[in-house]
């Protein structure tokens, strides 16, 4: 049996280890650090609003701050308040009942502020229909900067979205 499991082992491999994306990882991330110190002197606060999301794309966000991601390495930091924000990062349909709470947290954001839209459900394009109880497109409430897309996207899409943020500002 256990010499059964061997063979397999060996054969497989380690299918958790992508020696290729670890070093491309690890670029983006040197990218990133580069980038939070020019535009951001080195540190970037984002305050997360969920205007009526699944809650996966918030499970996605959660994983940057594990060792392997480690965003608040690269200066990039998750905040309590939109009054310590540069980065409002939204989630979820812009539903009627957020609709007002968004806006008041998007109002409490000292200037200069961007926001950047997560998911396909800020942008309309996930199955939901626009009904009574949907406000969105979030980009005709609010100036987006940025749309990082996916139903979720993965940590890496996020990251390399907020890359692709940090090159655009
Ligand atoms: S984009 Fe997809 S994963 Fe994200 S909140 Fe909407 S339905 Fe959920």
């Amino acid at each position: 049996m256990m010499i059964r499991f061997w063979k397999k082992r060996i054969k497989t491999g380690m299918l958790t280890e992508h020696p290729e994306f670890d070093v491309e990882m690890a670029e983006i991330r040197q990218q990133i650090k580069d980038e939070v110190k020019k535009r951001f002197a080195g540190s970037l606060a984002i305050r997360m609003v969920d205007s009526g999301s699944c809650n996966a794309c918030e499970a996605e966000c959660n994983a940057l701050s594990n060792p392997y991601y480690d965003l608040e390495r690269l200066g990039i930091h998750f905040v309590a308040s939109p009054r310590h924000a540069d980065v409002m990062l939204l989630s979820g349909v812009l539903t009627f009942n957020m609709y007002h709470h968004v806006m008041d947290a998007w109002k409490q954001i000292p200037e200069p502020k961007w926001i950047v839209t997560l998911g396909d459900c800020p942008a309309m394009q996930t199955p939901f229909q626009t009904t009574f109880a949907i406000k969105g497109p979030a980009a005709e409430h609010l100036p987006v900067a940025h749309h990082i897309s996916g139903c979720p996207p993965s940590p890496e899409r996020i990251i390399r979205g907020f890359l692709e943020f940090l090159r655009k500002v």
